[in-house]
């Protein structure tokens, strides 16, 4: 008897352990460093840090997955993920079909070009080819500013699934420019010998998207945001990815 319920206690705790964490799937990115790009097989950045900051201190799991930024939404409309954090610029048209955070970082669009070439803003106009990442708010920019406005040709206009691909079409010379995040445009020119030419003042927010309607998690990652502003963290996660 004592052992039957010694074995039943066991079981109900371990239900209530099960039952207390839950486990949200987020979706994500892993080629915009540094808010997340993939290191030694792991997912890692500021975006990363943030999420499973947010969810300490909100008490779940997180578990990532990766897919081309153009997924992320559909699969959040779906409910294949729970949370999409990758550096999303909260716009209009994204808020008809999902929720988001308050915002979290700042951003306009940078014009890269290779570094030992000689061009300059003026590579956005006429025969040049453009790159961008496929639905991304570069994509948007390029689409609505330079291609309906008839300043480039359709054919010009080079869509990639990730900015990884934009950049290698940069560095062999398949594209002349790429047209990207100011914050990642920046660190791949740390990192790559690529150089900025010109910044587009597009005023972007990032936030942290869920379903729509799900207002209990967005009101969880709202929560978490604002302890980690008050706590000092996120000025931690900004120093360490951003170095200040
Ligand atoms: N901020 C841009 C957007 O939301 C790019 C994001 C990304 O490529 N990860 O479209």
């Amino acid at each position: 008897m004592k052992k039957i319920f010694s074995i039943s206690l066991t079981l109900l705790l371990l239900i209530a352990s099960f039952g207390l964490a839950v486990t949200y799937i987020v979706g994500t990115s892993a080629d915009f460093p540094p808010f997340e790009y993939v290191q030694n097989g792991k997912y890692v950045g500021f975006d990363m840090d943030l999420i499973s900051t947010i969810a300490k201190t909100e008490g779940f799991n997180v578990e990532i997955r990766d897919m081309s930024f153009d997924s992320l939404i559909p699969a959040l409309r779906s409910g294949v993920i729970d949370i999409a954090i990758a550096g999303m610029t909260i716009t209009k048209d994204r808020s008809k079909v999902v929720d988001f955070s308050d915002p979290y970082w700042f951003a306009d669009q940078d014009v890269i070009v290779n570094k030992n070439s000689n061009y300059t803003v003026t590579v956005l106009f006429g025969n040049h080819k453009i790159g961008v990442q496929t639905g991304t708010t570069g994509d948007l920019w390029v689409s609505d500013n330079l291609l309906k406005a008839g300043f480039i040709k359709q054919n010009n206009l080079k869509r990639y699934q990730s900015f990884i691909y934009s950049l290698q079409a940069l560095l062999n010379g398949a594209v002349d420019a790429v047209v990207l995040d100011s914050p990642v445009a920046k660190r791949f020119a740390q990192m790559r010998p690529v150089k900025v030419v010109a910044t587009l003042m597009t005023g972007e927010s990032y936030g942290i998207a869920v379903k729509k309607g799900n207002s209990r998690l967005i009101d969880q990652i709202n929560d978490g945001l604002k302890k980690l502003k008050a706590s000092g963290e996120m000025s931690k996660l900004i120093d360490k990815y951003f170095g200040k």
